[in-house]
């Protein structure tokens, strides 16, 4: 069994993509790179669908590119040549806003305009406003510690992530950082 059929038989043919429309979309962001077609897309529903497809493909050695919405400019979300796409804009809950801590805890697909519309509902301001702010994550704002004029006076992503649980390469889950009470700019 090839590494595809395993990660459809393991997730399913609804997280596990390889027709040529889906293939060309996750081949470019909104760079002016050239496109790079992988070989698969994995749009995962939830964490463990991350673990079980970063297993499969850390086992099989195929190189993994995640991606948020696509809306680098960097060239960062344009995948390895036959590698592997990992999408995680189905993963896109606002999972809680702790208004007391100054804290929110969002899965890495959710839009930055859906968060800072979301926190405004408890009178709170989510500084970084790239100007792509209604189509990209809050997963590629972290890696690209993205920002907009906001950057200014309240600095970028950087600045508001206190901790980050991440899936490594062999399908490892691990913490970073510590959710703490925020508010460094006080
Ligand atoms: C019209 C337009 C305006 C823009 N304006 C700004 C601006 O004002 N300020 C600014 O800073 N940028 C701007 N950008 C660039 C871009 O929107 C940002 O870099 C944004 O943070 C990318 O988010 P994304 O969800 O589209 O990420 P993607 O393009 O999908 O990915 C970007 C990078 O992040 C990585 N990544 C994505 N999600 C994850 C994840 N969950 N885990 C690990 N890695 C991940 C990808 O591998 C890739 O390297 C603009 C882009 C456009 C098209």
């Amino acid at each position: 069994m090839n590494f595809k059929e395993k990660l459809k038989l393991s997730l399913g043919e609804d997280v596990v993509k390889d027709d040529e429309e889906t293939l060309l979309r996750y081949s470019k962001d909104s760079s002016d790179h050239p496109p790079i077609l992988p070989s698969v897309v994995i749009l995962p529903r939830n964490l463990n669908d991350v673990i079980r497809a970063v297993e499969i493909l850390y086992s099989e050695r195929i190189p993994i590119t995640p991606r948020g919405s696509g809306t680098s400019l960097t060239g960062g979300s344009i995948p390895s040549e036959g590698g592997a796409v990992i999408s995680l804009e189905r993963m896109n809950k606002i999972k809680e806003i702790d208004e007391e801590n100054l804290t929110a805890t969002v899965e890495a697909g959710v839009i930055t305009g859906d968060l800072i519309n979301e926190v405004g509902k408890f009178n709170l301001f989510y500084p970084p406003d790239p100007a792509s702010l209604q189509s990209c994550t809050i997963g590629g704002n972290v890696a690209e510690n993205a920002g907009g004029p906001r950057a200014f006076k309240y600095g970028t992503t950087k600045n508001y992530v206190l901790e980050i649980e991440a899936v490594i390469k062999n399908g490892e889950r691990i913490r970073i950082g510590k959710k703490t009470k925020s508010g460094w700019w006080i």
